[in-house]
């Protein structure tokens, strides 16, 4: 019987792991398909506290995981599929094994949802951009593109006309999810122009991005445009698959934690990180978020004893 099982290797997870392993529980962390999590195919990370020179995100995660190491924590690779809930424990299911443990930490991240286009991903990372804070300062005096039509996107795009010289709205409908006061605020800022309803059809460049192909949802006419840099702001996804029937998610899948607190509706299973949090996305709150989850959980296993 496990102490607790970390679902998740990025900034949460690595730190709940820390913090864990510092109280002596001994914890496993499955460290998903990827280890590290998103922050990983980042070159460089401006804004984490601690680096002035920057860092790359791989470097970052694996330090995060050599500590983690350090005071005890072990790992296993390998995907949550289930959890069971027993009667005092819980079953984690990763398809190859069953583990039991007493706790359980949830830091599984949620998903920029991507440009479903083939050239994309070559481009993610070098001027594709699912997070305007993280990214626009490195496109000063650039032309970039804001692609999606709610209130992430209007506020991004105003977001980016500190550092941009433009910053072109890309939607692909004639009208806009968006606020009625977020847009306002877009549509009063001179540097943001507007194409409404076009979608992104290609994205082109070299090493990274030069330009785009649009085209327009009406007409069907298609356009080349000249840009640095394209922020997609269409929303997350959580991955919250396997924890559906265990714990409260709210309307977009993040899961629900009591105020000030990463106790989920069920007891014994914590969640911290961008799978809570449909509004900051930063590593840095991800980091608080893994350490305020250790500590509950250190109340708890204290406290069932
Ligand atoms: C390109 C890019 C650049 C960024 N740049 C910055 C930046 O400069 N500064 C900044 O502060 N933030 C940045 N961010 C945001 C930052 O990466 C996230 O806020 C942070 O990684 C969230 O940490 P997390 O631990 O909650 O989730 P994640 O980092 O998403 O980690 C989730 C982990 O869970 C694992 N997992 C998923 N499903 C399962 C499952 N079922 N079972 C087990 N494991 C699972 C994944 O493999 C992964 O290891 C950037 C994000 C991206 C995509």
């Amino acid at each position: 019987m496990e102490n607790v099982v970390i679902a998740g290797s990025g900034p949460a997870g690595l730190t709940a792991a820390i913090y864990t392993a510092r109280f002596k529980l001994n914890p496993l962390v499955l460290s998903g398909l990827v280890t590290g999590g998103q922050l990983i195919v980042s070159d460089k990370v401006e804004n984490y506290p601690g680096f002035p020179e920057a860092v790359s995100g791989m470097e970052l995660m694996d330090r995060f995981r050599k500590q983690a190491e350090k005071f005890g924590a072990h790992f296993k690779s390998g995907v949550v599929a289930q959890v069971n809930k027993q009667r005092d424990f819980f079953e984690v299911d990763t398809g190859r094994e069953k583990i039991e443990t007493k706790a359980l930490i949830i830091a599984t991240g949620a998903e920029a949802r991507r440009l479903p286009i083939p050239s994309e991903p070559n481009f993610y990372g070098k001027g594709v951009s699912g997070c305007a804070t993280c990214d626009g300062a490195f496109f000063r005096d650039k032309e970039v593109l804001v692609v999606g039509g709610g209130n992430t996107a209007m506020q991004d795009a105003v977001f980016l006309t500190r550092f941009a010289s433009t910053v072109t709205i890309v939607h692909r409908r004639d009208y806009l999810r968006s606020d009625p006061v977020e847009v306002e605020k877009a549509k009063n800022n001179p540097k943001i122009k507007w194409l409404i309803p076009w979608t992104v059809e290609e994205i082109t460049g070299g090493n990274t991005v030069s330009g785009a192909v649009l085209k327009n949802s009406e007409t069907g006419e298609t356009r080349r445009i000249e840009c640095h840099g394209i922020f997609v702001a269409i929303g997350h996804d959580p991955k919250t698959e396997a924890f559906k029937e265990l714990v409260e998610t709210d309307e977009n899948g993040f899961i629900q934690v009591e105020a000030g607190s990463t106790r989920t509706s069920t007891p014994g299973v914590f969640a911290c990180g961008d799978v809570i949090d449909p509004v900051y996305k930063q590593a840095a709150v991800a980091v608080g978020h893994g350490c305020m989850a250790a500590i509950d959980v250190d109340h708890y296993i204290q406290r069932r004893k």
